[in-house]
């Protein structure tokens, strides 16, 4: 089965949950009949909502280390995870709903200050209409060396 790629529930996703519950949105949680089981789902701000681990997606942010061990295995499931990441935007997209993916490095070792600023970003998102919103972690302002 391809659902066991995502862990559900994780503790990002809860945070925003219960934020999001706190201000009044009432939602579904992943839903399968829509493609790529989106974790929170608005329908009547036709909004989905992706709560991203930055591991099993392959981010490409500070979180992300590819296993020293069994490397073409991982890469392998990564691009698949990505791939599969792709397609179900780009279906629900076609079928008119907005989607906002929340990757885990936003909130993961961040002060609760900015738990509060980055959930009055998703608010005022579900509110503007706006398509597309991807919220990650901000990248330092000079380049580091890896
Ligand atoms: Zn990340």
């Amino acid at each position: 089965m391809m659902s066991g790629i995502r862990s559900r529930n994780t503790r990002p996703e809860l945070l925003i949950r219960h934020a999001l519950h706190r201000q009044g949105y009432r939602f579904r949680l992943h839903d399968r009949t829509l493609k790529g089981t989106p974790d929170i789902v608005l329908p009547k701000y036709r909004a989905v909502i992706f709560v991203h681990g930055c591991f099993w997606h392959g981010h490409d942010c500070s979180f992300f280390r590819m296993p020293a061990t069994r490397t073409a295995f991982w890469k392998q499931k990564f691009e698949r995870n990505m791939a599969n990441d792709e397609l179900a935007v780009n279906v629900l997209r076609k079928q008119g709903w907005r989607i906002l993916t929340v990757w885990e490095c936003a909130l993961r070792g961040r002060p609760e200050a900015e738990h509060d600023r980055l959930i009055s970003r998703i608010d005022s998102w579900l509110k503007s209409g706006r398509r597309h919103l991807e919220l990650r972690e901000r990248r330092a302002k000079q380049g580091r060396k890896a």
